[in-house]
């Protein structure tokens, strides 16, 4: 597919956005967003954990491209590019343990390809980090400046080192190079476009309410997260990306729940009359989570505008359907 012209009708030139990952839950809305912003977009995809159907409406689109590729590999572009968005990575913990060596590529060699794509075109470079490089933190709530409490070898292992070497290589470029980076750590979002069956929490217990099955809380359910809705999230890395911080940014909701806490909200929402049942808590569960945002408020001017219950709404319309249609 032909990309659009280079120049807008405004007479400026027309930015070209290249998406990592594009075809995955936040991927996907990045790249709307960025079309929305009047940006050339390309994304790229293996298709692991994405999906076509996450960009299928962007068909007969000129200014969006496809491209199939693991960016483990060698990434070749012709034109110019202006961003880099590396957003590829399979990122829920079922994911990870059952891909802990493609999550381990795709972290280091992925972000070593999307760091020299960057440089050969003299593009801006945004890694998504997350919260797992704080671990099961013991400090709380999180700010940057907290180095973290990550087990190298437990079953987080292989996601939460992946993006801290990530992060180290993002800053040897920028050192080294001079490569503009920005560096976005996610805390928990959600929304849709998420996998129905991809483990998380969000998808699993709106499954489960809709289905009518129990819904299963790991442990005794007083872990903690903080959820931010999908739209929110992307407005903060748009503006993260065109500030002029080079630091990390935590972008997350602070509003924290203990996941009983989400299972009740989930019953509500759906109306749904599931009964809760407890289930083992999967090892190096992190006990809780909440980000510090003072850095985004203060750098980005944002904050989460989407209340739980809303953003519930809109993410059940979106797993309803599918659940029936399974
Ligand atoms: N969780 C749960 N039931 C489920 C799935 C997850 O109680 O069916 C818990 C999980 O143990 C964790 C929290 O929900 O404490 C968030 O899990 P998720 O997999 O969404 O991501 P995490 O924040 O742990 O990376």
């Amino acid at each position: 597919m032909a990309l659009a012209k280079r120049k807008s009708t405004s007479g400026r030139r027309v930015k070209t956005s290249v998406v990592t990952g594009g075809a995955g839950f936040l991927g996907s809305h990045l790249v709307d967003l960025l079309l929305s912003r009047g940006h050339r977009v390309i994304a790229i995809d293996n298709l692991v954990t994405g999906s076509v159907n996450n960009i299928a409406h962007l068909a007969g689109n000129t200014s969006f491209r496809f491209i199939q590729q693991d960016v483990t590999e060698y990434l070749f572009l012709e034109g110019s590019v202006d961003y880099v968005w590396h957003f590829a990575s399979p990122a829920s913990p079922v994911d990870y343990l059952e891909l802990p060596i493609q999550t381990l590529k795709v972290g280091s060699l992925g972000t070593h390809k999307a760091l020299g794509l960057a440089k050969e075109k003299g593009a801006r470079f945004l890694l998504t980090s997350t919260s797992e490089v704080y671990g099961d933190p013991l400090v709380h709530p999180q700010p940057e400046t907290y180095w973290g409490n990550v087990n190298p070898i437990g079953p987080r292992g292989c996601y939460d080192e992946a993006k801290r070497f990530a992060e180290a290589l993002t800053i040897a470029y920028r050192n080294q190079h001079r490569l503009e980076t920005r560096i976005v750590r996610i805390f928990n979002t959600y929304g849709p476009r998420m996998r129905l069956r991809d483990g998380r929490v969000v998808p699993a217990f709106i499954s489960q309410a809709l289905e009518g099955l129990p819904i299963t809380v790991f442990g005794d359910g007083s872990q903690t997260r903080s959820f931010c809705y999908c739209s929110d999230l992307i407005e903060g890395i748009y503006r993260l990306m065109m500030s002029e911080v080079a630091d990390p940014v935590n972008i997350g909701n602070p509003t924290e729940m203990t996941m009983l806490e989400f299972a009740e909200a989930v019953i509500r929402a759906t109306r749904s009359r599931s009964r809760i049942v407890f289930r083992p808590l999967p090892q190096d569960d992190p006990k809780q989570r909440r980000p510090d945002i003072a850095r985004a408020r203060k750098h980005l001017a944002w904050a989460p505008r989407v209340a739980l219950r809303e953003g519930l709404r809109d993410t059940i319309a979106y797993f309803r359907p599918r659940v029936r249609s399974r």
